[in-house]
């Protein structure tokens, strides 16, 4: 969508096809009697990139989000609680009197992480990493000059348990791997470049919920004049030799000059071209992680609980072992738990809390149902109980849940995983899709599968690389 906003005020014709009945893909909501909850994303960062696309249309239109104070409570088995502040003295302290964590190692850590973002954001998230004169300017020679001291052969792990003495400090800067779907014993030490983005820029909620992102966009692409088709899934690309000819959708042939695709590479490989076309290596990459969501209904206040909530598995390494090497979640997985209501009270009845509760889950490789469902029902809310004192399911009004497989059937990501390939090696940047095809003329791509990666602030990126593309040529 942003893409198509941003086409459409270049002064394009831009349709959007949507094979589902409602616009945002995975950034979509739902509701269970009394209770909203929004079905993917739960964090917002970098906000000023959805400002930027209201700014580019000129838009009166309103997008009103709210700055965390706490971004993050976290929730140990041995019963140590913390909160993560936005202040990041604040959070060093608090790191400090909970872990005895020292002050100045948190601060250098935050420090270094700011570090990452500035030396190869122009580099890594803001342009083409597949156009080769990208990289014959003055900033971009700086950044690869900067290179030794961007630590590209340490993983993520290995920089935290270095940095920082408690064992509790190290998971909790670990977990900012599972913000793209990887595995931070293998991921690269530049994905500690993501705290940058929750500390640096703010953590932020907009002000009715994370899917008030998806209606905005769709808004401002409607005043640019762009035509949204829903329940018009694309089921075949034309070409004109080695040139984007159109599409079709429900048997009708629409011509194109360019094809923008947001669905999951994989879909445009294996289902919307011939077979000539496939990447075979790409498409065979390790894939992110997927989740499995609970969405509970509850008839009760948890003070202790805020925004954003995690309760921490003891073993992380295991964990990630088999999220990366098993076809089923670990035993004692970390669960996230996210309450919109604590900020959007119209979001649960009064006296009650919509919790979105997540854990991360291998990618579905079989594409078959998922067979661990009861089990890990158990397990989540045994440790639930265990780590808030209480017995969740006296309090449960409303049960849904989403799974890789149910991901997967809404919105066409292979196995359901959520940011597209995994960045587990210290290649992975370089790995992905491009923005472009270089075989066909006019396909372009977007979205987490591809160059920058997943995540809302990433692909809102890819969408600005892929229009001054399309704007060039
Ligand atoms: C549970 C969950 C939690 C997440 N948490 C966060 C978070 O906290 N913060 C964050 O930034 N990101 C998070 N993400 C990731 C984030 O949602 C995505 O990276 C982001 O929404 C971009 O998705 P996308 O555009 O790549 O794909 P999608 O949102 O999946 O969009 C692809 C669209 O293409 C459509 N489509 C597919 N095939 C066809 C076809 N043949 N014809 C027509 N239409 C088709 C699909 O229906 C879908 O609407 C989360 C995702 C999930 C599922």
């Amino acid at each position: 969508m942003a893409t198509a906003i941003r086409l459409a005020k270049a002064g394009h014709l831009v349709t959007v096809f949507e094979k589902n009945t409602y616009a945002g893909g995975k950034l979509s909501e739902m509701t269970l009697g009394k209770y909203r909850f929004d079905k993917g994303p739960s964090l917002l960062t970098m906000p000023q990139l959805i400002d930027e696309l209201s700014v580019l249309a000129e838009s009166n239109l309103s997008f009103k989000y709210t700055k965390l104070d706490t971004i993050t409570h976290y929730f140990f088995e041995d019963g140590t609680r913390l909160e993560a502040k936005s202040d990041v003295k604040e959070f060093a302290r608090e790191l400090k009197l909970k872990l005895n964590e020292d002050e100045e190692h948190v601060l250098a850590h935050l420090k270094t992480s700011a570090f990452y973002y500035d030396t190869t954001a122009d580099i890594f998230l803001k342009r083409s990493l597949h156009v080769l004169k990208n990289f014959f300017d003055l900033k971009t020679l700086k950044g690869i000059l900067h290179s030794p001291r961007l630590n590209l052969f340490k993983n993520m792990h290995a920089q935290n348990a270095k940095r920082f003495k408690n064992k509790k400090t190290v998971q909790l800067f670990d977990r900012y791997a599972t913000y793209n779907g990887s595995n931070p014993y293998k991921a690269p030490a530049l994905l500690n470049i993501i705290p940058h983005l929750e500390f640096g820029f703010g953590a932020f909620i907009p002000k009715k919920g994370m899917h008030q992102i998806s209606e905005h966009l769709v808004a401002l692409a409607l005043e640019l004049g762009v035509s949204f088709k829903f329940d018009s899934p694309v089921e075949k690309i034309d070409l004109e030799g080695k040139k984007i000819k159109g599409l079709w959708s429900r048997a009708v042939f629409y011509p194109a000059n360019y094809i923008v695709s947001d669905a999951d590479m994989h879909v445009v490989y294996n289902k919307l071209l011939g077979p000539e076309f496939r990447p075979q290596k790409l498409l065979a990459q390790e894939k992110s992680s997927s989740a499995y969501v609970f969405f509970l209904g509850i008839k009760k206040e948890f003070k202790e609980l805020g925004l954003h909530n995690i309760l921490f598995s003891e073993n992380y390494q295991e964990e990630f072992r088999c999220l990366f090497e098993t076809d089923e979640p670990y035993s004692d997985p970390t669960i996230y738990i996210n309450i919109t209501s604590k900020y959007c009270p119209d979001d649960a009845p009064k006296n009650s809390e919509n919790w979105f509760v997540m854990v991360n889950v291998p990618h579905n490789k079989s594409g078959e149902k998922i067979r661990y469902a009861d089990t890990l029902r158990k397990q989540v809310f045994a440790k639930i109980n265990r780590v808030l004192n209480t017995n969740i399911e006296d309090f449960i009004e409303e049960e849904a849940i989403l799974d890789p497989y149910g991901i997967e059937l809404q919105t066409s990501s292979v196995g359901g995983s959520l940011y597209g390939n995994s960045s587990n090696n210290k290649y992975a940047a370089f790995l992905r899709h491009a923005n472009f095809n270089s075989r066909i003329k006019g396909l372009y791509f977007v979205g987490g599968s591809v160059h920058p990666g997943g995540g809302i602030p990433l692909c809102l990126m890819g969408a600005n690389i892929v229009s001054n593309m399309i704007s060039k040529n």
